[in-house]
């Protein structure tokens, strides 16, 4: 099942993606239940609360805004820097330099503020004056349905609600110009994100592969197989000591062929446009401004 958040008569809704993508059909909510988006569905199914009704009228889908799914996470998203090995080896002299060593072991982990959320349209805003080196990443999102701490691998699959679709926009120069990272991860509109939610019994991300490409040329293509720490290995390392909630995003890293990677460096560019593809899932289609 597709779940999409999105914007109808003035009105957010929450909704139903038919199987083509073409179609939405908004679920009966109450105006204060739809203004956290499918956060709403992922909470209440970890209450064990059954899908609201859908309301009677099916829109097509270009007749309405989408809105990222989760429009602002409760939370930061968390995120996983260096899970690809030929993006590993393509900023080895650069970005991972500093985190060399210690990173086959354990997976760097970061986080992105929940603010720079945006939907799978909007625009990204270049942040002027403050870096120059503006960067994507496509990933795939997964989407934590319920509650964990000290989640066990083999467990872990069970806590994931559903994935999504995401570009972890990046300021490399403001990335590597600080120890930690989520400064240069989090400028307003750097995460956008959706066009929907899908849920885990329809989507097998280990089949799956994410792509990019800007204007138009293909940057990434890998089978999200390639992972370095995989997705048990993830929630297991994030949810040490650490409750997972319902609702928690976990971005899981890129494949090889940011723009910093290329010979030499290619950085965004005002009315660049950036398209994020899960394969059997979604994409994303965002313009540099
Ligand atoms: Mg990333």
């Amino acid at each position: 099942m597709r779940l999409a958040t999105f914007q109808l008569n003035g009105r957010r809704q929450v909704g139903q993606v038919s199987s083509d993508g073409t179609k939405v059909t908004p679920f009966a909510l109450m105006e204060a239940q739809a203004a956290s988006g499918v956060l709403a569905l992922v909470e209440s199914a970890a209450r064990g609360e059954p899908l609201p009704q859908l309301s009677a009228q099916a829109v097509s889908i270009e007749s309405v805004q989408l809105e990222a799914p989760i429009p602002r996470p409760r939370r930061n998203v968390w995120c996983v820097g260096r899970n690809y090995h030929a993006h590993a080896k393509e900023l080895s002299s650069s970005v991972f330099k500093a985190n060399s060593g210690k990173t086959d072991e354990w997976p760097i982990v970061f986080t992105k503020a929940p603010e720079c959320v945006v939907g799978p349209r909007a625009d990204v805003q270049l942040p002027g004056g403050v870096s120059e080196q503006i960067d994507y990443e496509a990933e795939l999102g997964v989407v934590i349905g319920s509650q964990g701490k000290n989640i066990r691998p083999e467990d872990a699959l069970h806590h994931v609600y559903g994935y999504t679709v995401i570009n972890d926009v990046t300021a490399r120069d403001v990335q590597m110009r600080h120890q930690q990272w989520d400064m240069g991860k989090s400028f307003d509109t750097f995460c956008p994100m959706g066009p929907w939610i899908q849920t885990a019994d329809e989507f097998d991300a280990l089949k799956s592969r994410v792509r990019c490409w800007v204007n138009g040329e293909q940057r990434q293509d890998s089978p999200v197989d390639n992972m370095i720490f995989d997705i048990p290995t993830l929630i297991e390392t994030i949810s040490r000591g650490i409750t997972l909630y319902p609702g928690d995003i976990i971005a899981t890293g890129t494949p090889a062929g940011v723009g910093m990677g290329l010979k030499p460096p290619v950085f965004l560019k005002a009315g660049d446009v950036v398209r994020v593809e899960v394969e059997g899932l979604g994409e994303i289609e965002n313009r540099f401004v």
